[in-house]
């Protein structure tokens, strides 16, 4: 194992960095297990791509199938192309009807960037503090989670989601559009204008922001009536996520003139797109003549098709949110009976935890959420974590998880918490 992790070292480099103090090989994956060589099976709680379940057959049939006919790209007459466009833009609202295919989330939101800036004719763009937006070299500028690995573009300003100690959650709307008014009047000064306000709506990189629900409507307004559009990043609160809806925006009452699409799109096939309103992508269509080799291949094109028959015949964030309900409160039971947990937020299947001792500082509550992280995995429950200190547990099983999956997360929780405590 030592030899393989340094032939990886060797020839990777720094960059590919493996997850858990004790890091695992996985040869097969079915449903929301993942087991390694050994045959011990591993609870995946954290993978939110397999969303409909890792290796999903009736998925991972019909890309067969498609692949085993033909894989094409859109430059040629495909029903199925159509169809799916069809039916993925029925279910945004009516104002959301043009759709674009890309590969990745990255590319849909850097596709998204040139289309916000050719519209607003202004270069300027506000993201959340501790956003992840992408790897191209423009996405890569608007995301401060990269830290100082990468220079944030000068047009970008961040803002804060609810003030460097919290401040309660009914001002947080009012704290939220301030900071957006101050952001664009920054960069009217700087000469920027404001192209966008991006926006992942559950702020996953931020250490998952939700509420309360509608608290980004004030800053949605102010960046309207600058001139800047709206994106809705949606790569990681997309296709039923939270439950409660198909898409993370619609918890909070906007429309957004772009959203973004990408991970659980293709259960784990590389498919993302960008859906947005008429006047802007048909704009851009004809000025800039957007081409993508493989955004919207007819095997990407199955695949998302098929996640999107299944996600609607079988009711998945219906299923969802009532899994979220029964994971929310047995979290908040071992909230009471153990010392460790600080606050537990959640939209749907998407769970920040925060972790730390009453007293202890930024160092010791990120020990502690790391140490819990690797004792669950030595468990066999798989998490990672989240927010500006990193000590937030980040917690999204598959869409499919049941009952008994719940249970037992919630008993390596509780096993992993009393450890931490333990050994402080
Ligand atoms: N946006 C968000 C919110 C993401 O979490 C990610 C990936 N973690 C991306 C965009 C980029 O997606 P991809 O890695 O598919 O390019």
């Amino acid at each position: 194992e030592s030899e393989l992790i340094a032939r990886r070292d060797s020839v990777l480099g720094a960059s590919y960095r493996l997850q858990y103090r004790r890091p695992v090989h996985f040869v097969r994956g079915e449903g929301i297990w993942l087991y390694d060589p050994d045959g011990h099976r591993y609870l995946d709680f954290y993978n939110n791509v397999p969303s409909l379940g890792h290796c999903n057959p009736e998925i991972n049939a019909a890309m067969a199938d498609q692949a085993n006919r033909i894989s094409a790209n859109t430059r040629y007459l495909e029903p199925r192309l159509v169809d799916y466009a069809e039916r993925l833009v029925a279910t945004f609202p009516e104002e959301l009807s043009r759709v674009v295919f890309t590969c990745t989330g990255s590319e849909s939101n850097d596709l998204a960037l040139r289309i916000a800036r050719l519209t607003s004719g202004s270069e300027g763009v506000i993201v959340s503090s501790h956003a992840y937006h992408g790897t191209s070299a423009a996405t890569a500028m608007v995301s401060p989670n990269l830290g100082d690995a990468v220079k944030l573009s000068p047009a970008v300003r961040m803002v804060q989601l609810h003030g460097p100690a919290g401040v309660p959650e009914r001002q947080a709307a009012t704290f939220f559009e301030e900071q957006v008014r101050s952001a664009i009047a920054d960069l009217n000064r700087r000469g920027s204008g404001v192209a966008a306000l991006v926006i992942d709506s559950i702020f996953s990189s931020d250490g998952v922001w939700v509420d309360p629900p509608g608290f980004i409507a004030g800053g949605v307004r102010a960046v309207r009536e600058a001139g800047g559009l709206v994106i809705a990043d949606e790569v990681q609160p997309g296709f039923g996520r939270t439950g409660t809806h198909m898409w993370g925006f619609e918890r909070h009452e906007v429309v957004p003139d772009l959203v973004t699409l990408g991970k659980p799109m293709g259960n784990g096939f590389p498919i993302g797109a960008v859906v947005g309103r008429k006047a802007p992508m048909d704009r851009f269509g004809a000025t800039a003549r957007y081409s993508n080799t493989f955004g919207g291949n007819t095997v990407g094109i199955a695949a998302a098709d098929t996640v999107l028959t299944i996600l609607q015949r079988d009711r998945i964030p219906e299923h969802a949110h009532a899994m979220s309900e029964r994971l929310r409160l047995g979290l908040e039971h071992l909230a009471k009976l153990h010392p460790g947990i600080r606050s537990i937020r959640n939209a749907g299947l998407f769970f920040g935890i925060d972790i730390g001792l009453d007293g202890a500082g930024e160092a010791g509550r990120r020990a502690m959420a790391l140490d819990i992280v690797n004792l669950m995995r030595d468990d066999g429950v798989l998490i990672s974590t989240t927010g500006a200190n990193e000590d937030t547990l980040k917690v999204r099983p598959p869409l499919i998880c049941q009952a008994e999956h719940v249970d037992r997360f919630l008993e390596a929780m509780e096993c992993a918490l009393k450890k931490a405590v333990a050994q402080v």
